[in-house]
């Protein structure tokens, strides 16, 4: 970018109003420049020969404005237009309502192009400066709201997008826009309520089909909207693992827990769940571990125990530690060798899930790689079932049973913390599409930027519906008929 540009750029960005989270919301009726909506219309004389101009286009229906085609159109392109056509008048036809007398001024009339918010607005004066016709290039709603202006905001909520930077787009295009109050008000009168309750909808119909199975399994987790204790709002999605559809978004904000960010994600699960499970028949939960919300599902004591519910966690999750910790001591002098087996051993995890039934199965199969490593595949309890183990390992070198790289892996495949949860990857399930969903929201609702609580809740929910509308259309299938 030239030096020039980039000045421009900033100075740009300078002038750029500063949108605040609390300002409030102007009544649109309080709109000054245009609270009568026949003051488009000048007065035409009934018994004037002339013919009656069109009113200014009202909008009446969805379809009115939706879907509409619209276009860039340059002023001076109107310009050329308007001074090109004249009006089908032969002179001004206003008349001095009190002394009677007509106005004499003949064509050409004079025009006058102004810019009211992403609108032209044209005028039509006689030389006497009587306007004779005023024209809108957007159609209009109630209250003088002009549809393009309504567009404009509406679909810089719905398609994920930040005011500042969409305002900072038309500066640079030279295009009129709406102001931020105006945005603000569109977005908070029309958008918000309405975009809650068409998730409300959607939401009910998915819960009503989910209503009549046996056996829901959930997957469930918070995303914080920035890290640590920073966080303003965490957002708990639950998706339903079979049609990996979005049943629940909930959405707490940090001054709903006392400005505590730490049991935010705690407070939005017990939202989600006292909720669901009055209506659903959930049988398992999935989420990655969360002390706080293990102790919430735990058999004996956890405020979901007369459900019977039995929490999962995701195993990836489980897997990616192992590696890590792995890697972590591998790395120290004289344990290299763990490193050699670090492969072997995290996919004999995968393979051990992928088997094991209960408990006691999965422990005899995790203490044989153990047992496997140093070249031992009978011990006195058991003997290996080989899994990936056997095909890459034949010619690896062996560890030695005591040695500091062998004991630090045993600290590692039976750290008490880890074994405690051990039956909680038995099912083997993944919340991978769950963090995909996640990434979602970020489309809506980008990390840079502040929201107020009803706009960051609204902004997750339309994730969720595009989350959902996308989910069961069919894999895009390429020409070569891969997917892709
Ligand atoms: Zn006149
Ligand atoms: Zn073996």
């Amino acid at each position: 970018m030239s030096h020039r540009a980039a000045g421009g750029l900033q100075r740009a960005v300078d002038a750029l109003p500063i949108v605040g989270l609390d300002e409030s919301v102007i009544d649109i009726l309080q709109r000054d420049d245009e609270t009568d909506e026949e003051a488009d219309n000048p007065e035409q004389e009934a018994d004037n020969d002339v013919p009656s101009f069109p009113s200014v286009e009202k909008v009446s229906i969805e379809e009115d404005l939706v879907n509409q085609p619209a276009c860039i159109a340059f002023t001076s392109s109107m310009a050329r237009l308007v001074n090109f056509l004249q009006l089908p008048i032969q002179k001004c036809f206003y008349r001095d309502k009190l002394i009677g007398t007509e106005c004499d001024a003949t064509p050409p009339f004079h025009v006058k192009l102004n810019r009211r918010g992403s609108a032209t607005i044209i005028e039509w004066f006689c030389i006497n400066g009587h306007m004779l016709w005023k024209w809108n290039s957007q159609p209009v709603l109630k209250y003088a709201m002009q549809g393009g202006d309504f567009m404009v905001a509406t679909n810089i909520l719905l398609s994920g997008n930040n005011f500042s930077k969409l305002a900072l787009f038309f500066r640079f295009m030279n295009i009129g826009v709406v102001s931020p109050k105006t945005f603000r008000l569109i977005q908070n009168h029309y958008l918000v309520d309405s975009i809650k309750d068409f998730w409300g909808k959607k939401r009910a119909a998915i819960i009503d089909c989910l209503c009549a199975k046996e056996s829901v399994v959930a997957l469930a987790d918070g995303r914080m909207d920035s890290p640590g204790h920073t966080a303003q709002f965490c957002t708990y999605t639950t998706m339903e693992n079979e049609s990996k559809d979005i049943i629940s978004v909930v959405t707490v904000d940090k001054r709903q827990t006392n400005r505590n960010s730490v049991i935010m994600e705690k407070h939005a699960f017990i939202q989600t769940f006292d909720n669901l499970l009055a209506d659903l028949n959930i049988t398992e939960i999935v989420t990655d571990a969360h002390m706080q919300i293990s102790a919430l599902l735990d058999p004996r004591k956890g405020r979901y125990k007369d459900k019977a519910i039995i929490h999962s966690l995701d195993v990836w999750h489980a897997a990616k530690n192992l590696t890590k910790k792995l890697h972590v001591a591998g790395i120290l002098k004289g344990n290299s060798i763990l490193l050699v087996w670090l492969k072997d051993i995290v996919n004999q995890f995968w393979y051990i899930y992928q088997k094991a039934q209960h408990r006691d199965m999965f422990n005899d199969m995790w203490v044989g790689v153990l047992h496997h490593v140093t070249g031992k595949h009978e011990w006195t309890r058991g003997k290996c079932d080989h899994g990936p183990l056997d095909a890459t390992t034949s010619d690896k070198e062996l560890m030695v049973p005591g040695s500091p790289p062998h004991e630090a892996l045993q600290r590692i495949m039976f750290n008490r913390r880890w074994l405690k949860d051990v039956t909680k990857y038995l099912t083997f399930r993944s919340t991978s599409e769950l963090e995909s969903f996640q990434n979602c929201i970020l489309m809506y609702a980008g990390k840079r930027f502040a929201f107020s609580p009803p706009v960051y809740e609204a902004r997750c929910l339309l994730a969720a519906l595009d989350y959902n509308h996308h989910n069961h259309r069919p894999d895009y299938i390429t020409r070569k008929n891969e997917k892709s």
